[in-house]
This record gives C-alpha cells, sequence and structure tokens, in this order.
C-alpha cells in the first residue's frame, strides 16, 4: 500500500463509494478482520495510566448488552463481516460471568475465528481451565513490573502475587502462545524494565513494551514524559543483548527483537513515535454495542439499537453488517496522536477496549 510518513496510507479514489462487499473495507484499501470485543468497563485494577483512582461512571446496567447479545453480533462479524480473530478485552474481562460461554460461542462459529483474551490476569487461577476448555486459544496479560510495591503503586492495589498465579495456571492450562504487555513509565517502573523481561525469558513468555497512549482517563499523558520505543530499548541494551528478529511484522503492531541471540524474543509496540496505523486490521466492540473503527476515533456507531428492535431477526442482522460496514468504510487514515489536534477519545480506554 502507499503510504505517506509515520504509517498513514494514501487514500484510494474517494468518489467512487464503497465497493459492495461483503468484508470491512475502508477508503485507505485496509481490510478489518480482527475483532477486539470489550465486555465490560469495570475493572478491579486502576492503572494510573489507564483509569483514575475513583470517580470514573460505568455504564449504565441497560445499556450493557448481554452475553446472548455479544454472541449474536460476534456471530454476525463471522458469517458475514469476514473477521477472523476475536479478542475479548476490557475493563477486565475476567469480571464479566459470562464469558466462559462467550468464548465457546465463538468457538462453535465456522469459519472458526482465532480467540483471545487481554486481562490483567487476577482470577485466571481458576478460570484458565474452564476458559481453556471452552476454547480460548491465547492470551496476552497486563503486567507493568515483578516489584511488588510498585506494582501496587502502579495499580493502586497490592495483587501482583494474583497476577503471577494466574499466568501459571495459564500454563498449567495449556493456553499458549503468553504474551506479557507492559507499559513503561519515566521514574516509576523503568528501573525494573530488565528484571521483567528476565522474568518473562524464565517463564516462556514473550514479551511487548506498549508506548504509553493519551487515552487516561486523568488527562495525565504528556509527549515529553512518554519513554519511546528508543528509550525502553536503551534500557533493556543496558543488560542485554538485541538484534532485530527476522520474522515479517505484517499487521503484527510489535516490532520485535531476539535477546542475547536466543529463541526469546522481546516486542516494542510503538504506537506513538512510529504509527502502523497503514497496516490496522482492527475494529472494536463497546460493551454497550457500538462499533469503534478506531481506539482513538471520534465516530461510533450504535448496533445496540438495532439489536433490540422487534423485527425478524435475518433482517436485523443483515441491516446489522450493513450498519458495521458502513462504520468501517469511514475509518480515518491514523490516530493523529502527533497532530497539533488532537482530542482525546470521549471514552477512556477501560471503556473502548484495548
Ligand atoms: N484489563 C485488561 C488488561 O489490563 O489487560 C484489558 C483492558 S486494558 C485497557 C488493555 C491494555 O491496554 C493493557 O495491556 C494496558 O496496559 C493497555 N493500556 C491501558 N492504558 C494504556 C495507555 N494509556 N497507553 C498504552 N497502553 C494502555
Ligand atoms: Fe484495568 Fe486493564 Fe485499565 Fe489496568 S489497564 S486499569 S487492568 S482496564
Amino acid at each position: 500500500m502507499d503510504m505517506i510518513p509515520l504509517g498513514i496510507p494514501v487514500p484510494r479514489d474517494l468518489s467512487a463509494g464503497r465497493p459492495d462487499v461483503g468484508g470491512l473495507v475502508d477508503r485507505f484499501g485496509r481490510v478489518a478482520t480482527d475483532l477486539r470485543v470489550s465486555v465490560t468497563d469495570r475493572c478491579n485494577l486502576r492503572c494510573t495510566y489507564c483509569m483514575p483512582a475513583e470517580g470514573l461512571d460505568w455504564m449504565p446496567e441497560d445499556e450493557l448488552l448481554s452475553t446472548a447479545e455479544m454472541s449474536r453480533l460476534i456471530g454476525i462479524a463471522v458469517a458475514h463481516l469476514g473477521i477472523e480473530e476475536i479478542r475479548f478485552t476490557g475493563g477486565e474481562p475476567l469480571l464479566f460471568h459470562g464469558l466462559e460461554e462467550l468464548i465457546g460461542g465463538a468457538a462453535e462459529l465456522l469459519p472458526r475465528p482465532q480467540i483471545s483474551l487481554t486481562t490483567n490476569a487476577i482470577g485466571l487461577e481458576r478460570r484458565a481451565k474452564a476458559l481453556a476448555a471452552a476454547g480460548l486459544d491465547r492470551v496476552n496479560i497486563s503486567l507493568d513490573t515483578v516489584d511488588r510495591a510498585t506494582f501496587a503503586s502502579m495499580t493502586r492495589r497490592d495483587r501482583l502475587p494474583a497476577v503471577l498465579a494466574g499466568i501459571d495456571a495459564c500454563h498449567a492450562a495449556g493456553i499458549g502462545p503468553i504474551k506479557v504487555n507492559a507499559v513503561l513509565m519515566r521514574g516509576v517502573n523503568d528501573g525494573g524494565a530488565c528484571d521483567l523481561l528476565r522474568y518473562c525469558i524464565g517463564h516462556d513468555i514473550e514479551l511487548r513494551f506498549i508506548e504509553q497512549m493519551p487515552i487516561d482517563s486523568d488527562n495525565a499523558w504528556a509527549a515529553q514524559e512518554m519513554m519511546t520505543a528508543e528509550e525502553i530499548l536503551a534500557a533493556l541494551r543496558s543488560e542485554f543483548t538485541l538484534r532485530p528478529a527476522s520474522e515479517p511484522r505484517g499487521s503484527a503492531p510489535a516490532e520485535l527483537w531476539t535477546v542475547d541471540d536466543s529463541r526469546h524474543r522481546v516486542g516494542v509496540i510503538a504506537s506513538v513515535t512510529r504509527p502502523f496505523c497503514g497496516d490496522c486490521d482492527r475494529v472494536r466492540l463497546t460493551a454497550d454495542g457500538s462499533v469503534r473503527s478506531c481506539l482513538f476515533g471520534a465516530e461510533e456507531f450504535d448496533l445496540r439499537g438495532l439489536l433490540r428492535s422487534a423485527d425478524p431477526e435475518d433482517a436485523v442482522d443483515l441491516a446489522i453488517a450493513q450498519r458495521w460496514r458502513e462504520a468501517l468504510w469511514r475509518k480515518q487514515p491514523g490516530h493523529g496522536i502527533n497532530d497539533p489536534g488532537f482530542l482525546h477519545p470521549t471514552r477512556p480506554m477501560s471503556a473502548i477496549g484495548g
């Protein structure tokens, strides 16, 4: 695909209108095949880069989709829209009681999508086996440090032992590969980056550092404060030898590096300094039934109204699929974080799904 600088794609002929195809195509030639479903906006941690300590309003109960409603939307996405991968996220998806049922339903769809989970791992110790039995293929666990005091101050909860137990339970349940996502904050947990990498290597986990994005509810993000991919790599190079890994990156957001010339890899997701919007194949569904074509987009398309209409189910499914296609057709070329007029999304990360 043609690109202008910083990973932003060049539009196709806009006057032509949306082609009559089933999949989730946009005006820039991208096709969304990876659906991120945020099953709840609630969380049992309060990571400083994501949620405020208190005072965030939850979505009203009557606006939240039921397990059956979410399953139906996922079914439409796979049957009509070419979705190949479903990732459950949140808020904290393990707080959603219908998760095993949702995963079980997704695993019965044809063609069978890849099913993954992004979680803070609290509660995984008890549920890993059931989730694996339901059909969970892969898991991404968010863990920013293996130092208990730093974990407690970053998440505002002293729950590191529960996270580590959740990781062990995933291994025992045969869920894999396990990846760990970490956000490094200057002066907070950057000094522990090498310890975290050592822990991940020791547990056969691929660690990926994510540049902190301006999507915290406290609106405290500042470009000058953020640890860039270059700084993250420099911190790791103080104790490890990193070389670019040879596997092609494709639409995967992480740039991978080999560690000490071993089979172990570490990744860096440079969403801010090296955006990969031109290769984006994602679409998001919120817990209250809205489609978002971008984490940072200003536009949302409500599907809940259609879903709850009294019209015949088949006709409603087709209408939902069409509205979903229109949402993606309007997807913007990039997230615009580096633009002077950038506006924070109206919803916090915990209500969109990371
Ligand atoms: N609660 C689950 C978890 O933490 O894995 C799922 C939802 S959380 C919003 C998904 C991912 O978003 C986590 O890996 C988290 O580190 C990341 N995240 C949250 N706020 C972020 C920010 N401001 N910048 C970069 N990543 C962020
Ligand atoms: Fe909760 Fe995940 Fe946000 Fe942390 S990053 S507050 S675990 S939703």
